[in-house]
C-alpha cells in the first residue's frame, strides 16, 4: 500500500485548514460501550468500513520504508521457523502487535526473540497482548507465577513487577512499546497493549472511562498505532459474528489522532485490512481461531518525511533507537540475558495450558 503523510502533517500544522473535528479533539465515553455489538448499529452510519484487498510493489518506492505487520502469532511460528519465516516478506520494519505467546512463559519469549533475532528486518517494533500475562506488572491474569519465577531466576517472593521487567529483559532483539511511542526517521510509532477486559488475562481494562484514559495517552501526531485491541467495527468480529472492538479505540482514532495506519490483532477472525477513508486498519492476527499461523502477513510502503532518507534509516541501530527511549525516560535498559530452562517441564506445562475460548 502507499501512503502520503505530507498532506496529513500539513493539515495538522495549520489550524485554519478545513476539517470536520477540531483538532485535539476531546474524546467522551460512549453511552453504550460495554454491549459494543449493539453499538455498532448505531454508530456504523457513521464510519464507512471499506474492506481493501491489498497488495505491495515488488520494488519499493525510493524515499520510504516498508513495514511488515504481523500480530497474534502464539508461539506457533517459532517452532517451524524455518516454513514461516519465508512467509513474512522481506521489509524494513517488523511490526508485531502483541500475542506472540500462549502464556507469557519465559521460554516463550526467549523463543520469540530468538526468532524474530533471524529475521532480515532492520528494525523490530513490538507491542504485548493480553497473552503476555507475565509481562503486566500488575499481575492481570498470571497463570504458573511459581515457574515463571523459576524460568527468570527471581526468588517466589518476586513481585509481579519484577517478573514483569525479567520477562521485557529477554526481548532484547526488538524494540518493546508499552503505552510508549518511538521515532524512526521522523515517522511516530505508538504502542499499546491493553484490551477490553475478558476473564482473567493481561492488560485487561475495564470499557469506558478507564480505557480512554490510557488511549487519551497516544500522541496526536502519531503517524503509526499499533494496539492489541482492535477498535469498533474495523476487523473485529468473532466467528459468532460478534462486534467486539473497543469504541473509545475508534473514536481516538477518527477524531483525534487520525493515524495514517492502525495495526492490530487480538481477534483472529477479524483479520484483513479495511479503510475509512483517512486511516488504513489492519487486523494482521496470524492465527486463525484454531491458533494455526495461516493468514498472510501484511506489508505497506511508508514515505519518508521530508528531511529523511533511506540513507538516514540504514544508519540506525535497534541500540540508537533503544537510547533514544532511554532518553525518554519511559522505557527501562534492555540487556541480554540466558536463562537456563528446563524445557520438558516447560513444555508440559504450556501445553497443559488452555487456550482461552475466545481466539484472542
Ligand atoms: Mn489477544
Ligand atoms: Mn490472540
Amino acid at each position: 500500500m502507499n501512503s502520503s503523510n505530507s498532506q496529513k502533517r500539513r493539515h495538522k500544522s495549520n489550524p485554519g485548514s478545513q476539517q470536520t473535528e477540531p483538532l485535539n479533539a476531546k474524546i467522551e465515553v460512549e453511552p453504550n460501550t460495554h454491549n459494543p455489538d449493539l453499538l455498532w448499529e448505531t454508530l456504523k452510519q457513521l464510519h464507512p468500513v471499506y474492506r481493501i484487498g491489498w497488495s505491495y510493489a515488488a520494488t519499493q518506492p525510493p524515499d520510504s520504508l516498508r513495514f511488515v505487520c504481523i500480530s497474534d502469532t502464539h508461539a506457533a511460528i517459532e517452532s517451524g521457523r524455518i516454513k514461516f519465516a519465508n512467509k513474512i516478506p522481506n521489509g524494513d520494519i517488523l511490526l508485531h502487535a502483541g500475542d506472540f505467546t500462549m502464556a507469557g512463559m519465559p521460554c516463550e519469549i526467549t523463543s520469540f526473540n530468538s526468532f524474530m533475532a533471524h529475521l532480515p528486518h532492520r528494525i523490530k517494533v513490538v507491542t504485548a497482548g493480553n497473552h503476555e500475562v507475565t509481562f503486566d506488572e500488575f499481575g492481570g491474569g498470571g497463570t504458573h507465577p511459581t515457574l515463571e519465577r523459576l524460568q527468570l531466576g527471581l526468588p517466589q517472593t518476586a513481585s509481579h513487577k519484577e517478573v514483569a521487567q525479567g520477562c521485557k529483559e529477554l526481548l532484547h532483539d526488538v524494540l518493546y512499546l508499552e503505552d510508549e511511542v518511538i521515532e524512526i526517521c521522523g515517522i511516530k510509532i505508538y504502542g499499546t497493549p491493553w484490551v477490553p477486559r475478558f476473564g482473567t488475562s493481561g492488560f485487561s481494562c475495564s470499557r469506558g472511562l478507564p480505557l480512554l484514559e490510557i488511549w487519551d495517552k497516544i500522541p496526536t501526531d502519531t503517524d503509526i498505532l499499533l494496539t492489541h485491541s482492535p477498535p469498533l467495527g474495523y476487523g473485529d468480529t468473532t466467528k459468532s459474528d460478534k462486534h467486539v472492538g473497543c469504541a473509545e479505540l475508534l473514536n481516538t482514532v477518527t477524531k483525534r489522532v487520525k493515524p495514517k495506519f492502525h495495526v492490530y490483532g487480538h481477534i483472529h477472525n477479524g483479520y484483513g485490512v479495511f479503510s475509512n477513508g483517512k486511516t488504513t486498519f489492519i487486523n494482521a492476527s496470524v492465527c486463525n481461531d484454531q491458533y494455526r499461523p495461516v493468514h498472510e502477513p501484511v506489508v505497506f510502503d511508508f514515505p519518508l518525511p521530508p528531511g529523511y532518507c533511506r540513507g538516514d534509516f540504514m544508519k540506525l541501530s535497534l541500540e540508537t533507537l533503544q537510547e533514544q527511549r532511554l532518553l525518554s525516560g519511559s522505557f527501562m535498559k534492555t540487556r541480554k540475558k540466558e536463562t537456563a530452562f528446563n524445557m520438558t517441564k516447560i513444555e508440559k506445562v504450556i501445553n497443559g495450558i488452555d487456550a482461552q475460548t475466545a481466539s484472542d
